[in-house]
């Protein structure tokens, strides 16, 4: 659990976790491992079909919570069960107190309920004098460490087989074997004894069935059953968002979750009660039966437009399975009670802002858990808006305040750049174009990699010198080139410049009133300066006629195509240019290869092996794969390498904020890369050129790294 007050803490924090190799070597197995099981078990089935409808049945759901709820007590209630809402995190934990020294209940077994740690309820409960012990193995061994959980499906991944060896050894005086399935024994031995002392125990539910009153519980050990029906006493904790009209809706549901939780098609225990079962320890023969469902906050967000998606969430943990911050710090550091980008959002509302601020931070926006996400929520956007609300809520830093003028302002902002290459003389190294050394303040965490220069001429500057003349145009293109191309690399817009004029008959035009996309000023939490670039860009692009709007940078790509629509929601008389505008966005390699259907014939092709870096917003984003690696393979002989399409590590911002991730994203990277036996990588993103290029540099390894554009004109004929 994040301990940390403050951003030096919580980056030292970061650098211990990452100090901790078999938590990293644990992680990166499993999260290539669970790639493949999770590709095999949905193998045959309609992904995004079935994400959709259980988007569609959660939202549903959550319109009519109220109603749910209302029908499921009642028809529980007939059963002779005992139906309580709990308010918030503290009635819960009276509420069950109350009925555990109601039925003089000393001994409780509980079974794993992500709620239940939600609310504390162990700690609460223990005030009472009460013995609480989990029975699902990784939650019992956590308890016995005295840790929160570290995944919500896997909540002891975090530990070797020998630490929980050492740790039963305590446990049991014994001496014990580090054996897998000798642990196994161990743990079932100590648990039964348990479960026959308890006299309540405790559960979660993975889905409450309004029309019967039911409730379904999702395992892998089987321990849930126990816990249900063996002490006399049963109290399920439910939260509110868990009801379902029907059992068709739970079963949809149902599809989902085993298969990305764990890549299992099914899970081995699917436990359905409905009312109590049969007691022979009760005076009349029946458990005693009592479900306390959980509002903390849930009502309230059901309502909210945008965040009410959080409550979709079907805990299979899949978001923090392929994120690769999570991958890299475990889940220790990345959540409070909730792991992993769902936890970053949800932090908020049931923990507050304290427990969320530094959290939200922490997020490179790669994208991949809102691909994996089974409810289809925009874990990443959900995100971004927490961050930006805590901000509002607390006032903006002056550091990004002062950005966030400064890209309102196009003029000023790129007057400041122009400006800033004669600033950065005296640290230059002009002929290698990097950063030489700038004060330690700067480069404080950043040596990493190399830092380029600006370059001598913005590509804006250089447009008229280089535009090509095309008498009676067919097709007119717009360059968006984003700041890193203008600024940083020119060249590689000029030689998309190139490229695209092999296309017969198209008109380019680099529209001058274009400004920065945007994106860092959101990611920053400034969401009026982000909207302010939009309009000025949308407008910029307007009066150019282009019937295509392509650029080089995948993540400005991505922002222009998808993000515009979702900040600029709803703004009166923009919606037909704004329209206009996303439908015309488009990367390089896409455009070349499907609009321009670009010749083979126009190019030289070597046997040069290259490799590909597929960036975040390209893949993930706007769902480009094909095309930049057809694109190389073009030219060059393209190599598939590992992991081509996780992170770099550049995030824009984020690697300034948190280098110690940067650098070991990167450090992957270039290991992956170089096992590949290549001499050079493409890529379609300047940042990820900016990444990838000056950790080379620093590393002294010769694998040259260019934009994809640069790859083709370089061997035209
Ligand atoms: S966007 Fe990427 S870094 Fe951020 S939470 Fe999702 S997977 Fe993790
Ligand atoms: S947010 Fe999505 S991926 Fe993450 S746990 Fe919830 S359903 Fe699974």
């Amino acid at each position: 659990m994040l301990n940390a007050d403050n951003i030096k803490e919580y980056l030292s924090e970061i650098e211990e976790a990452l100090q901790n190799d078999f938590q990293r070597k644990t992680l990166d197995t499993f999260a290539v491992a669970y790639r493949t099981g999770r590709a095999n078990a949905f193998s045959g089935m309609d992904i995004p079909g079935l994400v959709k409808d259980i988007a569609r049945s959660k939202d549903d759901s959550l319109a009519e919570m109220d109603e749910l709820y209302q029908q499921f007590k009642e028809k529980a209630q007939a059963l002779g069960v005992h139906v309580h809402l709990a308010a918030d995190a503290k009635q819960a934990n009276e509420i069950i107190a109350g009925i555990a020294r109601e039925h003089q209940c000393r001994n409780v077994v509980k079974s794993k309920s992500m709620t239940a740690e939600e609310i504390h309820l162990n700690v609460a409960l223990e005030k009472e004098g009460m013995k609480i012990v989990e029975t699902d193995l990784g939650e019992w061994i956590i308890q016995l460490r005295k840790e929160p959980p570290s995944h919500m499906v896997l909540p002891a991944i975090h530990l070797s087989r020998y630490q929980v060896a050492d740790l039963f050894e305590k446990v049991t005086s014994k001496k014990q074997d580090s054996d897998i399935f000798k642990l196994v024994k161990v743990a079932r031995r100590e648990l039964r004894r348990e479960y026959v002392q308890a006299d309540m125990g405790i559960s979660g539910a993975n889905f409450a069935v309004a029309e019967t009153g039911s409730l379904g519980l999702v395992t892998n050990e089987g321990n849930a059953r126990l816990v249900t029906t063996l002490p006399r006493v049963h109290v399920a904790l439910v939260g509110l968002e868990k009801l379902t009209p029907k059992l068709k809706d739970a079963l949809l549901l149902l599809k989902a979750l085993p298969r990305n939780a764990t890549g299992q098609q099914i899970t081995s225990y699917v436990t359905w009660l409905t009312g109590p079962s049969e007691c022979k320890s009760s005076a009349d023969g029946k458990k005693v039966m009592h479900i306390v469902f959980l509002d903390n906050g849930r009502r309230k967000l059901s309502s909210d437009k945008n965040f009410s998606q959080i409550l979709r969430c079907i805990r299979c943990g899949a978001c923090a399975n392929v994120c690769p911050v999570y991958r890299l710090v475990g889940g220790h550091k990345y959540g409070y009670v909730y792991i992993g980008a769902i936890g970053l959002v949800t932090t908020y509302f049931f923990h507050g802002r304290d427990k969320a601020r530094l959290l939200v931070q922490n997020c490179i926006n790669c994208g991949a858990c809102k691909e994996v996400c089974a409810a289809g929520i925009d874990l990443p956007g959900l995100i971004k808006d927490i961050h930006a609300r805590i901000l509002d809520e607390e006032g903006h830093p002056p550091r990004s305040k002062l950005l966030a003028m400064v890209l309102k302002n196009r003029r000023l902002f790129h007057m400041l750049l122009r400006n800033m290459r004669f600033a950065q003389l005296p640290f230059a190294d002009a002929k290698a174009r990097y950063v030489r050394h700038l004060p330690s303040i700067f480069m404080k965490g950043q040596d990493f990699r190399k830092l380029p220069v600006l370059a001598s001429t913005a590509f804006r500057d250089k447009w008229k010198s280089v535009k090509p003349n095309v008498s009676r145009p067919k097709l007119k293109v717009g360059l968006f080139s984003g700041c890193a191309v203008d600024f940083i690399y020119p060249e590689q817009m000029e030689a998309a410049v190139k490229v695209i004029s092999k296309g017969k008959s198209i008109a380019q035009d680099h529209p001058e009133k274009q400004t920065c996309c945007g994106l860092p000023a959101l990611m920053m939490g400034e969401k009026d300066a982000a909207r302010e670039t939009a309009r000025q860009n949308i407008e910029a692009f307007a009066s150019s006629g282009s019937d295509y709007i392509v650029t080089l940078c995948a993540s400005c790509a991505a922002h222009l195509k998808y993000g515009y629509p979702k900040l600029l929601e709803g703004e009166k008389g923009l919606e037909q240019k704004l329209k206009a505008f996303t439908d015309k966005v488009m990367d390089f390699s896409s455009f070349v290869r499907d609009v321009m259907r670009i010749s083979p014939m126009l190019f030289r092709k070597t046997v040069q092996k290259v490799g590909y870096h597929s960036p975040c917003h390209l893949c993930r984003g706007l769902e480009v794969r094909e095309a930049p690696r057809a694109n190389i393979n073009l030219v060059h002989e393209y190599v598939p390498t590992a992991e081509e399409e996780v992170c770099c590590g550049f995030g824009g911002s984020y690697s300034l904020n948190f280098p110690p991730v940067s650098r070991t994203l990167l450090a992957g990277k270039m290991a992956n890369l170089r096992a590949g036996g290549i001499s050079a990588v493409g890529t379609d993103c300047p940042g990820c050129v900016m990444q990838i290029r000056g950790g080379m540099a620093r590393a002294g390894i010769d694998i040259e790294v260019k934009h994809v554009a640069e790859l083709m004109a370089e061997q035209l004929k």
